[in-house]
């Protein structure tokens, strides 16, 4: 989609707004399937976590994809959007045995990443496979927040407790068919990927019933321009050689399951916001734009570069500005970026947003939520409203303090 179609869909549904591109969205999941084309039995399990507008998981059913899934929530967004329970695994952390047997008695596939709810469920439901999610304690990535696979990570049964997790599959006589990791994002380089994917063939080796290995996601996008990226197309033929063998040293079919988020809807995403204030202080230019952290946190939360461009004037004399946002928060989206000369009432965009972006937004400052919209074929849809006054006081109970005091 061109910035002439943004510009135009700015116009008719307002901003800030999300815009999502279906033919991208499409063609990376093309992508990744064909990078592992010579694998029979492969699945992308779209993280719903990264943007989970039901229309948007709509589309990846379309597309083939089943579901990665981390709360009840998104079981039921799932669901609802029409996956097969059989298309959905569930991947928790820290959530109650109670909301593990309510998603397994939906017929959701159940990933275990500890040992106390791994015994207690197998003890209770002897009969219901489980997935376990191994932690192989490889750094992935160069931000700790980001990084899942580490020795003090909260995610995963650590490789080092594998006699542990056999006894109590022992003794609960539980089916484990599948295992499972996820190191975290921003994985670089193939070699560590490929150094987890052996000690997930370790640890595979420990069960009988197994029917897929799940090697999670955390593959790299370019953010930057010029940025590096995962280099699928490498990962593809050297995991899948890999994988094969693995299967035909075990005698065993087995699934291989990717579940990436990120890789699927980041590059798809577009920011757009409307800039309320040009601000020249002594010592920089402040574009201020109608957003803030409220909308999209990763740049404060993480530090992430987004790319931002000025559509409104994209021929205009490049100049250096700060982006901020309009909330009573540092709220820096960008410093000293080189951006087309920008006006009161321009049009900026953010790259990057389709990941993690409207996901995360709240309501600080008790701002509104932004519209979302997908372009797909050459017409915009809109697929979220823009919230309204009344979503801010939904659920919101009011005391009458003039009856409280008369009382
Ligand atoms: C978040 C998450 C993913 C997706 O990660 P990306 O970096 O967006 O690809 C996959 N699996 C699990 C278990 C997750 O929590």
């Amino acid at each position: 989609m061109t910035n002439s179609n943004l510009l135009a869909i700015a116009s008719k549904y307002g901003n800030p707004l999300y815009v999502y591109d279906s033919e991208k969205i499409a063609s990376q999941y093309q992508r990744l399937t064909s990078a592992f084309s010579s694998i029979e039995n492969i699945r992308i399990n779209y993280a719903a976590k990264a943007l989970s507008n039901i229309s948007i998981l709509k589309l990846m059913r379309q597309l083939g994809s089943g579901l990665d899934t981390v709360s009840i929530q998104e079981v039921k967004l799932g669901l609802a959007a029409g996956f097969d329970p059989q298309a959905i695994i569930y991947t928790p952390n820290g959530v109650s045995l109670k909301e593990i047997e309510t998603v397994a008695k939906m017929g959701v596939q159940i990933n275990i990443d500890n040992l106390s709810l791994l015994e207690q469920f197998g003890t209770r439901n002897p009969k219901i496979p489980v997935c376990i999610r191994i932690n192989p304690h490889v750094m992935a990535g160069g931000n700790s927040n980001i990084s899942v696979g580490h020795i003090d990570s909260k995610f995963g049964v650590s490789i080092h407790q594998i006699p542990h997790l056999l006894r109590i599959v022992e003794n609960t006589a539980m089916n484990i068919n599948g295992i499972h990791m996820h190191t975290g994002s921003d994985i670089l380089d193939i070699d560590v990927f490929l150094n987890g994917a052996e000690i997930l063939f370790d640890a595979a080796k420990h069960f009988k019933m197994l029917e897929f290995l799940d090697f999670g996601s955390g593959f790299k996008v370019p953010y930057h321009v010029n940025d590096i990226e995962t280099n699928i197309e490498e990962l593809g033929v050297k995991l899948s050689k890999r994988f094969i063998s693995f299967c035909k040293e075990n005698g065993s079919d087995l699934q291989l399951i990717f579940e990436p988020g990120k890789f699927l809807v980041s590059q798809a995403g577009h920011f757009l916001t409307q800039v309320n204030v040009v601000k020249q202080t002594t010592s920089t230019v402040f574009a201020q734009v109608d957003s803030g952290f409220n909308h999209l946190i990763r740049p404060m939360l993480y530090g992430s570069h987004h790319h931002i461009e000025n559509i409104s004037n994209p021929k205009g004399k490049k100049r250096f500005y700060s982006v901020v946002g309009y909330i009573c928060e540092t709220d820096t989206f960008g410093s000293n970026r080189k951006i087309a000369e920008i006006s009161e009432g321009d049009i900026l965009v953010f790259r990057n947003c389709g990941a993690y972006c409207f996901s995360m937004a709240s309501n600080y400052n008790s701002r509104y939520r932004p519209a979302e919209v997908l372009w797909h074929e050459g017409k915009s849809y809109l697929i979220r409203k823009r919230e309204t006054f009344d979503d801010i006081l939904n659920n919101q109970v009011e005391i009458d303090f003039t009856e409280v005091f008369n009382n």
